[in-house]
């Protein structure tokens, strides 16, 4: 079985971070992640990533997917189904594979909140998506609905008004208040997008695809297509086994990013952070990294 210095679990930005990170300190390193670029890679359009006035999310974590690859450290494209604690090591298992590690930085971030509605799973991908910059092209000419009202859902409605004839955006508050004022500017100014405040869905109706979707209000909607976005749970199953303390759901860490757990590191949006963007992710991995390096070179004198 492959030993390494250090396993990233997780190959979104805090993930691949990390990965330079190691790498510059010549640890032998493995990263090992189920989607390559993690939920940025979804982002359709990036401009609050220093150096980039606007990038989309897909070319930035493919740099990054690059840097990581040209210093030469590998990245697995599986899922990592169990970490135990194994002596003083770490055994890392996948569906297929097993390995050991010294130390352990957790990265899996977060994944998109369901709605929690009856044929929800039955219409994913029959008009039912969680990623409009992954499916926003099969809506040209057709009306859709965002459900939220982050920067993420606004992000969504503006990427579907290019394709789609009309976009409603059903939010359950009377205002976007958790939005950025510049997303809220455009979508105004958007003549393809209709808001539909105060307002919840209670029920998605269409036998293969789906067709409409009632309204609290007691209305219908015809709707070709509906895109959730109404914000995210944390991937944390996989530190319930190590016993890492979890807040709201969230991994604790210091401010170096340890966890309770010794050897164990977590970075990025996994973490009871502040704020869940893509600048802090990589800040978090960099500190993840140094300090997984800093107890590994500690142990060796
Ligand atoms: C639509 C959208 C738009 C956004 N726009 C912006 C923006 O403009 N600016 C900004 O700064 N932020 C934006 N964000 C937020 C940003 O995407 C996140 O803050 C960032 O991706 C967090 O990085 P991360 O590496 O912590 O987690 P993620 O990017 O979520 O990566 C987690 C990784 O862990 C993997 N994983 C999970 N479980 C396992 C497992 N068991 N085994 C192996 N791998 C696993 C996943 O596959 C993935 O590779 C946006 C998010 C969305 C959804």
């Amino acid at each position: 079985m492959e030993e390494y210095d250090l396993i990233i679990v997780g190959s979104g930005p805090a993930g691949l971070t990390a990965a330079v990170y190691a790498a510059r300190y010549k640890i032998k390193t493995l990263v090992i992640g189920e989607q390559i670029g993690g939920l940025a890679a979804e982002a359709n359009e990036i401009c609050n990533f220093p150096s980039y006035k606007k990038i989309s999310g897909v070319e930035l974590t493919q740099k990054m997917r690059e840097q990581v690859e040209d210093f030469g450290i590998e990245i697995k494209n599986s899922l990592v189904d169990s970490i135990e604690k194994f002596d003083s090591l770490f055994l890392v298992k996948t569906t297929s594979e097993e390995f050991k590690a010294k130390k352990i930085i957790l990265t899996t971030g977060t994944e998109k909140r369901k709605l929690g509605l009856e044929n929800e799973n039955k219409l994913l991908g029959r008009g039912i998506s969680y990623c409009a910059t992954c499916d926003a092209a099969f809506f040209r000419n057709k009306v859709v609905g965002v459900v939220g009202g982050s920067n993420a859902a606004l992000t969504a409605a503006l990427l579907l008004s290019k394709f789609a004839n009309e976009v409603y955006i059903i939010y359950r508050k009377d205002r976007f208040f958790r939005a950025e004022p510049m997303w809220i500017e455009e979508i105004e100014k958007n003549k393809k997008i209709k808001l539909m405040f105060n307002t919840n869905i209670t029920e998605l109706i269409g036998k293969d695809k789906l067709e409409a979707v009632k309204l609290d209000n007691g209305k219908k909607l015809k709707l070709d297509g509906l895109f959730v976005e109404i914000g995210s749970v944390s991937n944390s199953k996989l530190s319930n086994k190590l016993g890492i303390e979890l807040e709201e759901g969230y991994i604790k860490v210091d401010k170096k990013q340890k966890t309770r757990i010794k050897g164990v590191f977590a970075a990025g949006d996994i973490t009871n952070s502040p704020l869940r963007q893509i600048i802090v992710a990589c800040s978090q991995g960099a500190v993840a990294a140094n300090s997984a390096y800093e107890e590994i070179r500690t142990e060796a004198n």
